[in-house]
């Protein structure tokens, strides 16, 4: 499906040229078997073969000017229209052969029309098959009126018999539409495989932050929803890396960057494996803890701390940095508020960490009559 259009055009007829080659196995089995003569038209033999010597040499052709004409401009423009055109052409004439009305005729317009919508651009595929199925309808009333021979391969003497009850005729039916049939499986098995793998590369982008690793806010804000409901009471700790802003400022985005995945990592080593910590955005990060005590949040908070504010960053000319993060802590208990105000808790005691110094842990429940105006309004 990420194939170019040439690329797909290129195994369209090499595809298109071995089902011709099947054709021709297919009469060399029958005519070189005498017990099926009676069910053959050897008459048709010399036009069948000459067709489909040309059609061979056609694709052949194709295929040749496919290689040639690759980085040609005009040519990668017009192949997927003249693959259709000499495939559905083909397909045509075999449908005539075998009987415009067979099973195996329309179960492979189906597929090779299901095939080509999925293989190349829908006004290509139209501007070809519309066409194509105008010839078909016109084969179909011509059989009907009697100008055009019905599936001129079989004898009159096997037309004239029930033909499900014909065993030559059920398995050159078969025969006819198991390559159209397994190629149509193989094309959308893989469709169906890579469909699902960016289903899940699109699912991970949605929940995961990509410069971290670690959870979004996105995420967070679920988690949070089902903690409420699972859990009923969890504590939070916000935290927010200090003077960040410098550091940046200091030494670059990047080595910001590189500083943001090293807390990340630092937060994920030091929390429960029950916990879970994400980007809040920007230098701000949060952890949903299973417990609900504010002594094991304080522990865990602290913990983090310590870890942020110890780990040495070398920098590339041997430069060393160090960081420090502050700390808000809540406890969302029943009836739990929302997630904005459980956050705004968290906020205000982050906000205490920030005044009172940084580099520390503060909790909310501590707050008297400090409060800062509210600065958060949505997780
Ligand atoms: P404070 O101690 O009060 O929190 O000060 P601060 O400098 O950390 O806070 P401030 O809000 O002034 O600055 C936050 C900075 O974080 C500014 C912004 O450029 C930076 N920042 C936000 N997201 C990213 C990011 O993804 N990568 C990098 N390198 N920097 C980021
Ligand atoms: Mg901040
Ligand atoms: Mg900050």
């Amino acid at each position: 499906m990420n194939w170019r259009d040439i690329d797909k055009c290129f195994l369209v007829l090499l595809l298109g040229g071995l089902d011709i080659l099947s054709w021709i196995i297919w009469w060399w089995i029958s005519g070189s078997n005498s017990d099926l003569h009676i069910w053959i038209n050897l008459d048709f033999y010399p036009t069948l073969m000459t067709a489909y010597s040309l059609l061979a040499f056609g694709f052949l052709i194709f295929i040749l000017l496919t290689k040639l004409l690759y980085r040609n401009p005009i040519y990668n423009k017009l192949v997927p229209y003249i693959t259709i055109a000499y495939f559905g052409s083909s397909f045509i004439f075999g449908g005539f052969c075998v009987g415009i009305l067979s099973p195996a005729t329309i179960a492979g317009y189906v597929s090779l029309v299901t095939v080509a919508l999925v293989l190349f651009e829908r006004k290509v595929v139209y501007a070809t098959v519309l066409p194509i199925t105008s010839f078909i309808l016109i084969c179909i009333s011509m059989s009907l009126a009697g100008t055009l021979e019905y599936s001129p391969i079989f004898s009159q003497q096997l037309q004239s018999m029930p033909l499900y009850k014909n065993s030559f005729w059920v398995y050159s039916m078969v025969y006819f539409y198991a390559p159209i049939f397994f190629i149509s499986i193989v094309l959308f098995e893989t469709l169906l495989i890579q469909w699902r793998e960016r289903e899940k590369a699109i699912q991970q982008a949605s929940i995961i932050d990509s410069l971290t690793g670690i959870f979004n806010r996105r995420k967070m804000g679920e988690l949070f929803e089902s903690l409420k409901e699972q859990q009923g009471a969890f504590a939070i700790i916000l935290l927010d890396l200090d003077h960040f802003k410098v550091i940046n400022d200091t030494y670059g985005h990047d080595i910001g960057d590189i500083v943001l995945k090293r807390v990340a990592r630092l937060l994920t080593e030091n929390i429960d494996t029950e916990d879970t910590v994400g980007r809040f955005g920007g230098e701000e990060f949060i952890i949903f803890l299973k417990s609900d005590r504010l002594a094991d949040a304080i522990l865990v908070a602290e913990q983090c701390r310590e870890a942020i504010a110890s780990e040495i960053i070398y920098l590339d000319h041997q430069q060393k940095l160090q960081v420090s993060a502050s700390f808000g802590i809540t406890v969302a208990r029943y009836p739990i508020h929302s997630k904005e105000e459980v956050v705004r808790q968290a906020d205000q005691a982050l906000y205490l960490a920030k005044r009172n110094g940084r580099n520390q842990v503060r909790h909310f429940f501590e707050i008297k009559t400090i409060v800062p105006k509210e600065r958060r309004q949505t997780i």
